[in-house]
């Protein structure tokens, strides 16, 4: 009888080593926001997991086998939804039969098509914590399963070991399988998060420096130097310690965030725009001459001119920037090159007047 004990917890092993793979398999966390596509690949994957146990499962007698298959499909139920669910416990449910067709199949096959919808149902309208609810499906389900099993197995004695047993190893395993299958969830999450900080300005959201160099560097190796016009603009606000010394370091700070917005709506869809720092923003125009560069950066200088930035405070004033822009030619064909021609331009602007386009011919 411990031989059932023993099978049961590798079954538990089997799914933890599943939950891993599906964890690797996939791009995002699962949840209900997740699109459709991502669900359907998170309900067969989970499917094989499924499978993956009953392939492990415990010969019970010649024709009944248990194992844990309804656990992975109920955690679904609780972070993916119906789609997930439903696709994996139809997908278990005909698996069942690649394992032989006979009474115990039929009724395993029925059990697990009515765990997808029970558990869907449960997931999503009787939702408490994570930890109950899970608590709650193990419950209904493993009463379904021993009702089951009750009507399939003649042998009372052996039945009530064969029982407890389950019970004691699907309960806690469930459980366990949860706060797995969580932290795998969280460490994605934070993955994610993290490598987005890495690209990402904390203050503006915008790109930072080191996403602004990747795109400008790969930009310039994927263009037949000459060939492909990439443009880029730096930009600079003009005057803008005064902004922070008269109305405070916040009052700056909005000004920066108010800017970011503004040159987005003036950039095309496949511009680039990052914050390189302070109060230097670029510009990387991928498929762009210098002229129409130079037409962009003018519209860009004019919308700030005219833009009235809204302090925290509820002031209000005027800000205007310099532009330097250059263009990936003959002469100018690295990432160096380009960007100290724009950075000489901005100088020029800064130097002849400031709130103007300049560029270096
Ligand atoms: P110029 O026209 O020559 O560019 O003058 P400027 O005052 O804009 O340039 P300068 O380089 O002298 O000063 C830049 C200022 O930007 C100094 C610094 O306090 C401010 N600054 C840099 N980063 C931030 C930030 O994250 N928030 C705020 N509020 N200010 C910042
Ligand atoms: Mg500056
Ligand atoms: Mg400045």
């Amino acid at each position: 009888m411990f031989m059932i004990l023993k099978d049961l917890i590798g079954n538990a092993a089997v799914m933890m080593a599943g939950f891993y793979v599906l964890g690797k398999m996939t791009n995002d966390p699962i949840s209900i926001h997740s699109n459709v596509r991502e669900k359907f690949r998170v309900g067969y994957l989970t499917a094989a997991i499924g499978l993956l146990l009953m392939l492990f499962s415990i010969q019970v007698t010649d024709h009944v086998m248990i194992d844990l298959r309804h656990v992975p499909v109920m955690i679904l139920a609780y972070y993916g939804g119906f789609i997930p669910a439903i696709t994996s416990s139809v997908l278990i449910a005909l698996s069942r039969f690649l394992f032989g067709i006979n009474e115990s199949a039929i009724m395993a096959f029925g059990f697990m098509l009515s765990l997808g919808v029970i558990m869907s149902v449960i997931g999503r309208y009787f939702r408490k914590g994570r930890y109950r609810t899970i608590l709650l499906m193990n419950i209904i389900s493993m009463s379904i399963i021993t009702g089951n099993l009750y009507v399939l197995l003649p042998d009372i004695e052996n039945f009530r070991e064969i029982i407890v047993f389950f019970w004691l190893i699907a309960i806690p395993t469930a459980l366990l399988a949860t706060a797995f299958f969580r932290d795998i969830q969280n460490s994605k999450k934070m993955f994610i998060k993290f490598k987005n900080d890495a690209k990402t300005d904390f203050l503006t959201g915008l790109a930072n420096v080191r996403q602004f160099d990747n795109t400008l560097n790969e930009l310039i190796s994927s263009s037949n130097r000459g060939k492909q016009d990439v443009s880029l603009l730096l930009i600079d606000i003009d005057h803008f310690k005064n902004v922070n010394d008269t109305f405070g370091h916040d009052a700056g700070d909005s000004v920066l965030k108010q800017l970011s917005e503004l040159l987005q709506r003036n950039a095309r869809p496949t511009d680039k725009v990052s914050r390189n720092g302070g109060e230097e923003f670029s510009l990387i125009l991928p498929d762009c001459s210098l002229n129409t560069a130079l037409n962009i950066a003018e519209r860009i200088r004019r919308a700030v001119e005219g833009h009235t930035f809204l302090l925290p405070d509820g002031r209000e004033i005027n800000a205007c920037v310099s532009i330097g822009a250059s263009n990936l030619n003959e002469a100018v064909s690295s990432r160096d090159d380009i960007f100290k021609r724009a950075d000489n331009a901005l100088y020029k602007a800064k130097t002849t007047g400031r709130n103007k386009v300049c560029t270096i011919v």
